[in-house]
């Protein structure tokens, strides 16, 4: 995962959003940083939770 360009606090919330994604197919967070919604991607055994925005707030996480 890279930690580099989204604080700890933005991180958990994409985290929590993505468990949102993984148990409802959906989620009610908003991005913190510009208010957009948030998109989920599955892709093999990683998954991919970013911002609607370009360049915005974006995580991968593996093995869920
Ligand atoms: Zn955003």
């Amino acid at each position: 995962m890279d930690f580099s360009v989204i604080t700890e606090e933005e991180f958990d919330l994409l985290l929590d959003a993505s468990e949102d994604f993984g148990r409802f197919g959906k989620t009610d967070r908003k991005c913190s940083r510009c208010g957009n919604d948030l998109d989920y991607y599955r892709n093999g055994s990683s998954s991919q939770t970013k911002c609607k925005t370009a360049d915005c707030l974006e995580i991968t996480s593996r093995g869920i």
